[in-house]
Parts: structure tokens; C-alpha cells; sequence
């Protein structure tokens, strides 16, 4: 049996398609059972029935014509039930419905056992036999094995449409795919799918004999592709300010790197060719970053492979084909690139659709500062057959309607007229100071990193940075900045935002942010050597940066100091003495100083427990609901698989930051948000009723949440805190503040539309 079992699902898992894999299935399993049938039903959740998919041993003419409406026939209560029926003979049981068209009244044995994925029932497998018969448990246990198995392959299938497709059984219906959302707002259009114009892993090695000329032809391609990039970012200079485009300034950057360069020279040197040594190179640097937990460094390994790219098309420049767009044009691709994005004639692009990326990719940084739509990480892009469709971008939910209806086209036309209106409207509150409506004044400030982040956060009025995550100027380097080199970059965003205020977050690496040059080898990271411990155990790491961040203030006198993944006062009593001794060393080095601000993250749950011992020690306190509710949840913060837990609307979270605010107020001290809870207008809500004084996130939410706190007067929030603490489920919260927020007249700030 357990051969048997190894064998069937090999098959099932080399079948190029469903359609396949269900037929390997019904095929495999009626002859390694002995039975007389087997069939796989599917769920069409959309017309509310069950659809026979495959069978071998009923009449194969009733594959797709056979349909049991849900609540109807043994099948809908196999499923009901989300348990196996083994039934000696079906035809005796109150629920059994017969479908002539299967051939199917000879047979009475019957085992059904449901096919399900992350709770949800997809369909039912079923196996007959012509005589009455109950099937052993053995069988039971083989047969749910293989559902089991098949409940992966049939999810897939459901998200990339393909199930649509079959229950269609037509190439041009309509269907959905799922994402994740890259940017706010949605976007009507044509796709135009981009592919990579040559595959560089698929570059053979040559050998070359003028190694010489060889690494001229390849030095050649480098400046070619700057001189590319630079005339991409003058194209859209007219678009966007210059600190925007600094974004094509990394890339030049890159490519300037020795790392990157003198690599694929050594290469050249060691008698392979150019595009040999690059392909080599690429890979190498594109493993650097993806072997990195951390999602916004994962996402700079397609910067690595879109520079690969490039300088593939110059070694070869046959086979680019000159991109056309259409007037309203969707890009889409397996991955896109900023670069990309940035080659389409302006007002031609209305939408971006991704399989690969996240929110933290450059191409959804950017689509936000141009404020187009996008959906991010289609897993199961059908590239290959999106060409010229008719495609809805919902950058809100993360949804892509391939071939929309009348009915939904003409839905989205309307919420996409509502959604200039409402951006027209936040763009009226810029000015406007974050200031409830009974005169509690809550500061917004935004969270930064990236050069690029600079302009869009000052454009969107933020009144300062609550969060400058130094470890991302850290992690674009290929060796540990010096205090000089950290210096400058401090000070460019100390002065970008002086006189307003910038919170510069010591280095927080380790967990899921490593450095390339620094590596961690831990079981359990975000258990680990991270934060503020990295910091403590390398004092001469952390005391160059302290000094760097003090003399980059000299004369602006707007930097604060925030101390990163603090679990106990011993931590805090250590790093004051560091930040005491940096202070006096560059007091001594003649700079006229004044002690900074220090303020520690509550983002540990023993934090939580101590906050008043903290708030004693220090100036402010900034949570970090990232990691707070990974910490008080037990969910990674990066597994997909655990995602639908990770919610910071939880009552435990809620508790936690009651407790936070509660205790720092008791000393006097202030209480910031930094983690993305602060930018969900929703949780926002939430933080204004806990009293938090401050908060601090994206450059993208920011002026939705100040029409959240322009809106609801703080009482109200208090009120509507009291009545949620009686609430015990976290999707109930979300519900009860998003309601909240639809009866304000600002429920376009969680959906699509105004
Ligand atoms: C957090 O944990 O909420 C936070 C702001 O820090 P980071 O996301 O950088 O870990
Ligand atoms: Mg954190």
C-alpha cells in the first residue's frame, strides 16, 4: 500500500496541469484499490455545486455535466461534514441523490473523503464498488492521504484560475487571482506582459582567448547600461523629484560596486567569457541577497537580476524588442523592474501586476510615489496568457480580474472615478495639521531608510522621521560604513527634516535582516543575536555609529537615538553608558553637543512587563508592532503559511499597548507606533482611542490616517476602545472599525472607492 501510495503521488505531482493530476488520480487509485470507480468532485463555489472533475469507471461524457448543488447528495455531505462517509450502500442513505448521466445506479459501496487546504473543503474524492461493501479503515487512511496530497495541486490550480478555466471549460472565461497589495487605488487596463529579453541562467560557458578585449567588451556593457539608467531616470524627472529617482541612483551605484564588477572581471580573467562571467556573477549576488531573511533585502536580489539583465541585452543586443504600450497599460511580468516601469511612455501605465515582490519591492515603492495601483506577488500569474486581456488591478486587496464582466467592469470604472476623487481630497489635507477634531494633536511622522523615501515623506507632510531604520544603508553596502561615510548619510535625512525631529533607530540587524558581510548562523534568528544584542557584544560597532549619528546633528540638533529589540533594563543601563561615553568622546573632539533624546522600542513582549521601568530611564518609547505581535502571537512575521494569524488587531496586542501607554504616561514619558499598525486607518482609529502620542509609518499612509484622526474625536475613539475591549476575535475588531470608518464617510481608506 505505502508503495502504492509513493507512486501515485510521484505522478500526481509531475502532471503538467489539474486536468492531469486529476486524472492521474482517478486512473491510479481505481487500480491500486481494486475498486469499480473512482471520481473527484470540485467545489464551484460560485454557482454553489460540486462538479464532477474526473472519473474512471463512470461514463466519461458526465465530466463536467455532472453537478450536485452544495447541500444536495452524499458528495455535499462529505463535505458538510469535513470527514470521510464510508457507506455499505449508498443508495440506503436519506441524502443519496442519483445522477443518471454517470452510469452510476449499479454501484452501492461508497468512501468519500474531502479534499481540503487551510480549512477549506476544495472538493471530494470518491471511490464505489458495484457490490454493498464497507471499505476498511486502511483504505479510508490511503484515500484521505491522497486528498491530502491533491488539496495542494488543486489550490494552486484555484488561484491561478485554472480551475475557473476547467469549470468553463473555456480558454476565454473570466477569473480572479489573489496577490498581495504593492500599492493603494485601482486601475483599469490592458496588460502588457513584459518577458525578460534573454535568459541569462541559460548563457553557456565559452572560452575566450583575448581576455583583454573580453573584459573592455564587458567593462563597455557596465557603462552602457549607467548611461541607460541615468537617461531612464532623466525620462522621468519630469514625473517625479530628484530624491525619487535616487532609486536609479542605487542601481548605477551597484553597478559601480566592486563587489559586482571586479567579480565578473576576475571571471573574464580566469578565460570565460563576458556574459559567462556575468551569469555567474548574478547568480552568486542574487543568492547573497535572497539567503537573507529579510523581505525588503530578499527584494533587492531583482535590482541584482534586473541589472543582469541589462548587461546581458548590451553583450547581446539582439532580441530586445521595442515595448509598446497600450493607452491604459497594466504591466505585467513574473517580476518587473523599476526600470521597467520607468520605460513606458508617461500616462500610458495605469496598473502593475507582479508574480514575484511584495510592498517593499522598489517597482511598488515607486508605483506609490507615482500613485498607480499595484498587486504584488500573483504566485500563479499565468503570464503566458495575459497578453492584450482586459485586466482590473485591486491594489487595495491584492485582486487582478482577468476579463472582467460587464457587471465588475463596470463597478470598478466607478470605484476608479471615486478613487481620484478621494486622492484628490487627501491631497487637500496635506497642510493640515494631524489634529482631532476636540484638539488632541498626534503627530505623524514617517518611517524611512531609503534615500528615495525622503521626498515622498516630506511630501506627505510628515512632521518628521519616527523611525530611520539605519540597517538599510548598512545592508546596501558590502562591507560595515565607516563613521565618516555613516556620518554623511545621517546627515543628509537629519537635514532633510530639520528642524523637524528624526528618530534614528541603532543598527537592528540580525533576525531576519543579516548583513551580506556579516553572517549569522542562528536556528532560531529571531530568537537569536539580534538588535540591540549585536550591538552590545561589538561596542566598537555601536560606538562608531553613535558617534556618527551625534556629529551628523551638529548644528541641527534634531537627531533621537531609539534602541532596537530591548528585553530588560540591564540592555538599556549598558547602552547608556556607551551612548554617555560616544557623547563625551565627540564632546572631546571639540563638537558642541547636546545629549540626544533616547528612546527604546517595545517590540519584545518582556518589555511590555517592564515598561515602567524603562519609561524611568529613558525619553520616549516607540512600539514596534511588527515584531510585538510576532512575539505575542508566536507567528513569524514572514511565513505565508501563518499569515492569516499575524494580526495586530489581536486583543492581546491591544492589551499589550494599553499596558505600554498606560505605564510610560504614569512617568511622564511619550508613547509612539512604529510598526505598520500605525499606517492600517483602521488601527489607527484604535491607537487614537489608546492615547498613543504619536505615530509613525509609511510615506504612502500617512495621509490617510491624518483624515482618520482629522476625523474622529478622541472621545470617540475611547468609546469606541471601551465597547472593542468586550470583543475577544480579531476579525470582529477589524469589522466593528472598519464599520466605524464606513459611517464616518471614510470607508474608502479599506476598500476600493470613496
Ligand atoms: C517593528 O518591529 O514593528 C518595527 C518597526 O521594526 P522592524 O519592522 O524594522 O523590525
Ligand atoms: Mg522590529
Amino acid at each position: 500500500m505505502l508503495d502504492a501510495l509513493r507512486r501515485i503521488i510521484l505522478k500526481v505531482n509531475a502532471a503538467p496541469n489539474l486536468q492531469e493530476a486529476l486524472r492521474v488520480i482517478v486512473t491510479q487509485i481505481k487500480a491500486a484499490m481494486g475498486v469499480d470507480v473512482c471520481s473527484v468532485y470540485l467545489a464551484d463555489p460560485e454557482r454553489e455545486q460540486y462538479v464532477l472533475m474526473a472519473t474512471e469507471g463512470y461514463r466519461q461524457h458526465a465530466v463536467r455535466r455532472v453537478t450536485l448543488a452544495f447541500g444536495k447528495g452524499l458528495v455535499s455531505q462529505v463535505a458538510q461534514r469535513e470527514e470521510p462517509m464510508n457507506l455499505e450502500d449508498a443508495a440506503s442513505h436519506p441524502r443519496y441523490a442519483l445522477a443518471l448521466e454517470t452510469g452510476e445506479d449499479v454501484y452501492r459501496g461508497f468512501l468519500g473523503v474531502p479534499i481540503i487546504q487551510h480549512r477549506r473543503v476544495l472538493g471530494v474524492l470518491v471511490i464505489r464498488k458495484r457490490e454493498a461493501c464497507k471499505f476498511s479503515d486502511d483504505d479510508e487512511t490511503f484515500l484521505v492521504t491522497l486528498a491530502a496530497q491533491l488539496s495542494g495541486a488543486i489550490s494552486h490550480a484555484d488561484a491561478s484560475g485554472e480551475i475557473n478555466e476547467l469549470l468553463q471549460d473555456r480558454g476565454s472565461e473570466r477569473y480572479n487571482l489573489k496577490g498581495l497589495p504593492g500599492a493603494p487605488g485601482v486601475a483599469l487596463g490592458r496588460a502588457r506582459v513584459l518577458y525578460p529579453p534573454a535568459d541569462l541562467k541559460s548563457i553557456p560557458d565559452r572560452e575566450v582567448q583575448d581576455v583583454e578585449a573580453e573584459v573592455k567588451r564587458f567593462r563597455a556593457a557596465v557603462l552602457a547600461v549607467q548611461d541607460e539608467l541615468r537617461s531612464l531616470s532623466a525620462s522621468l524627472a519630469s514625473q517625479l523629484p530628484r530624491e525619487d529617482l535616487a532609486l536609479f541612483d542605487a542601481l548605477v551605484l551597484m553597478l559601480g560596486s566592486d563587489s559586482l564588477v571586479n567579480n565578473a572581471v576576475t571571471r573574464i580573467r580566469v578565460g570565460n567569457w563576458a556574459q559567462g562571467a556575468l551569469r555567474d556573477t548574478i547568480i552568486e549576488h542574487v543568492a547573497l541577497f535572497e539567503n537573507v531573511d529579510d523581505a525588503y533585502m530578499r527584494e533587492r536580489a531583482s535590482d541584482v537580476r534586473d541589472l543582469g539583465q541589462r548587461l546581458l541585452t548590451q553583450l547581446q543586443p539582439q532580441g530586445l524588442e521595442p515595448e509598446t504600450a497600450y493607452p491604459r497599460t497594466i504591466l505585467v511580468g513574473e517580476e518587473i523592474s523599476a526600470g521597467q516601469l520607468a520605460e513606458l511612455p508617461s500616462g500610458a501605465l495605469v496598473g502593475v501586476v507582479s508574480a514575484r515582490g511584495s510592498s517593499t519591492s522598489h517597482v511598488a515603492i515607486l508605483a506609490r510615489a507615482l500613485g498607480i495601483p499595484a498587486v504584488m506577488g500573483v504566485e500563479d500569474l499565468p503570464v503566458g496568457r495575459l497578453e492584450g486581456q482586459e485586466l482590473i488591478a485591486d491594489g487595495y486587496w491584492g485582486r487582478v480580474f482577468v476579463r472582467p464582466s460587464p457587471t465588475v467592469r463596470e463597478e470598478f470604472q466607478r470605484l476608479e472615478a471615486e478613487e481620484a476623487e478621494l486622492t484628490a481630497d487627501l491631497h487637500t489635507q496635506v497642510d493640515l495639521p494631524a489634529q482631532t477634531p476636540d484638539g488632541v494633536r498626534v503627530p505623524l511622522l514617517a518611517n524611512t531608510g531609503l534615500r528615495a523615501d525622503i521626498a515622498p515623506s516630506l511630501r506627505s507632510g510628515a512632521e518628521g522621521v519616527g523611525l530611520y531604520r539605519t540597517e538599510v544603508p548598512f545592508m546596501i553596502r558590502d562591507r560595515f560604513p565607516g563613521e565618516e561615510e555613516q556620518r554623511r548619510i545621517y546627515r543628509h535625512v537629519l537635514e532633510a527634516f530639520a528642524p523637524r525631529p528624526v528618530i534614528l533607530r541603532t543598527l537592528d540587524v540580525g533576525g531576519d535582516k543579516a548583513l551580506p558581510y556579516f553572517p549569522i548562523q542562528e536556528d532560531n534568528p529571531f530568537l537569536g543575536w539580534r538588535g540591540i544584542r549585536i550591538s552590545l557584544d561589538h561596542p566598537e560597532i555601536f560606538l562608531t555609529q553613535l558617534r556618527a549619528i551625534m556629529k551628523a546633528s551638529a548644528g541641527l540638533w534634531n537627531a533621537k537615538l531609539l534602541l532596537p529589540m530591548i528585553s530588560g533594563v540591564a540592555e538599556v543601563d549598558v547602552a547608556l553608558g556607551l551612548i554617555r561615553r560616544a557623547f563625551n568622546e565627540v564632546v572631546e573632539e571639540g563638537a558642541e553637543l547636546d545629549m540626544p533624546e533616547v528612546g527604546v522600542m517595545i517590540e519584545v513582549p518582556s518589555a511590555v512587563y517592564q515598561v515602567e521601568a524603562l519609561a524611568r530611564r529613558v525619553d520616549f518609547l516607540s512600539v514596534g508592532t511588527n515584531d510585538l505581535t510576532q512575539y505575542l502571537l508566536a507567528v513569524d512575521r514572514n511565513n505565508a503559511r501563518v499569515a492569516p494569524l499575524f494580526d495586530t488587531l489581536h486583543p492581546a496586542v491591544i492589551g499589550a499597548l494599553r499596558q505600554v501607554v498606560e505605564g510610560a504616561h504614569r512617568h511622564g514619558k511619550p508613547v509612539s507606533v512604529c510598526g505598520e499598525m500605525a499606517g492600517d486607518p483602521a488601527a489607527a482609529l484604535l491607537l487614537l482611542g489608546l492615547g498613543v502620542d504619536s505615530l509613525s509609518m509609511s510615506a504612502a499612509s500617512l495621509p490617510r490616517v491624518k483624515w482618520v484622526i482629522r476625523s474622529f474625536t478622541q472621545a470617540r475613539a475611547r468609546a469606541l476602545l471601551e465597547e472593542l475591549s468586550g470583543y475577544e476575535d480579531p476579525l470582529a475588531i477589524r469589522a466593528r472599525l472598519n464599520d466605524e470608518l464606513e459611517q464616518a464617510g471614510l470607508g474608502g481608506l479599506v476598500r476600493p472607492g470613496k
